[in-house]
């Protein structure tokens, strides 16, 4: 496969992306993350900050399927911006995973899948239906790291995106772990968001690299310029601060199908594109991926 090129203003402007913030409205309304996750001012910030695009994600919902078509729509308001993942719970929709995933894609352009350990850890079904759709994961793990030592070796291509460095609540046993995790397993990566003891995502840089750590804010609750500024702070030469910023999750996101692509998988459980990436030995799992591609291939 033929190399492409790193530009100069690539690495002077990088594509900054930020991987996990939250949008629309949830039903339980006992907490700010199950009300609602209104975009306006986060928008502001985040074009004010300088990011270009953000995965958002659905509010806690007692119905993802809903919770997906909501966040589909808002996606739809602003496509040049928003990438949407779809929610699953693991327990209560088991049994039909793989359709609503099936129906996030085709019907909202949805390009991963969000799972929250509050609401039930990921299922062999999950990481089924995204190992056949080839979409990376959001799993939040609320602090038990144990479970990416379960995941991560049964599904090796899948790639995981362990939000908070693993724990939102500063659980720094559970940041260490993770750091390892990221460090040991090729199919598993960390985002920055709401990490507060800096020196965590100084490690986990330094003992996992700059390819497994995506820049996320969890947004719309925090302030997605500051959760940037984290990033700047590091003080990474550009090719990999570009790599953190937006590069990594780009590289992830590329195996997603789209359109006719995602007819094909629902219907026949096979997606031609991704055989070929791995012919070009651009397999998931593979230590070997180009850390920037040219945004235009990914056609976000
Ligand atoms: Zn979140």
């Amino acid at each position: 496969m033929a190399k492409l090129m790193i530009t100069h203003s690539q690495l002077v402007h990088p594509q900054i992306i930020d991987c996990h913030c939250h949008a629309g409205k949830g039903d339980r309304m006992t907490a700010p993350w199950n009300t609602i996750a209104p975009l306006k001012s986060y928008l502001r910030r985040a074009r004010a900050a300088g990011i270009n695009k953000t995965i958002v994600i659905p509010a806690f919902h007692s119905n993802y399927d809903e919770a997906n078509a909501e966040l589909g729509r808002i996606v739809a308001r602003n496509p040049n911006r928003l990438i949407g993942f779809a929610f699953v719970h693991a327990k209560r929709d088991a049994g039909r995973i793989f359709d609503m995933v099936g129906r996030a894609l085709k019907n909202w352009g949805c390009r991963g899948i969000k799972v929250h350990g509050f609401d039930a850890m990921p299922s062999r079904e999950v990481c089924e239906a995204a190992r056949k759709f080839r979409l990376p994961m959001l799993v939040d793990v609320v602090s038990r790291p144990e479970v990416v030592d379960m995941l991560a070796p049964q599904y090796p291509d899948v790639n995981f995106i362990i939000p908070h460095l693993g724990s939102f609540t500063d659980d720094w046993k559970a940041h260490q772990q993770v750091i390892y995790q990221i460090a040991r397993y090729p199919n598993v990566h960390a985002d920055t968001s709401a990490v507060r003891q800096f020196d965590y995502l100084v490690q986990a840089i330094r003992r996992a690299g700059p390819r497994k750590l995506l820049f996320g804010s969890d947004g719309p609750w925090t302030h997605p310029g500051l959760e940037l500024h984290k990033i700047r702070l590091l003080g990474l030469p550009p090719d990999q601060r570009a790599m953190v910023l937006g590069g990594n999750v780009l590289r992830l996101l590329r195996r997603a199908p789209r359109g006719a692509e995602v007819t094909e998988i629902t219907s026949s459980g096979q997606n031609t594109r991704y055989e070929t990436l791995v012919s070009e030995g651009v397999a998931p799992g593979s230590r070997d991926n180009l850390p920037l591609i040219p945004e235009s291939e990914y056609h976000l």
